[in-house]
């Protein structure tokens, strides 16, 4: 699942896939950023 926030209304969409030409339902709007899991980085050092 990956989620995008729509530049201009902050709306967060969820998509399994990435979807050309995703438009947010509230405004139209066709540009959004892409919201990546904060990936924890775990370090083991035994
Ligand atoms: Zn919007």
């Amino acid at each position: 699942m990956v989620q995008y926030r729509c530049s201009n209304c902050k709306t967060q969409l969820e998509m399994d896939l990435e979807t050309l030409g995703l438009t947010c339902r509230k405004c139209g709007n066709k540009i959004f950023y892409k919201k990546r899991p904060a990936s924890k980085k775990t370090v083991t050092t035994d």
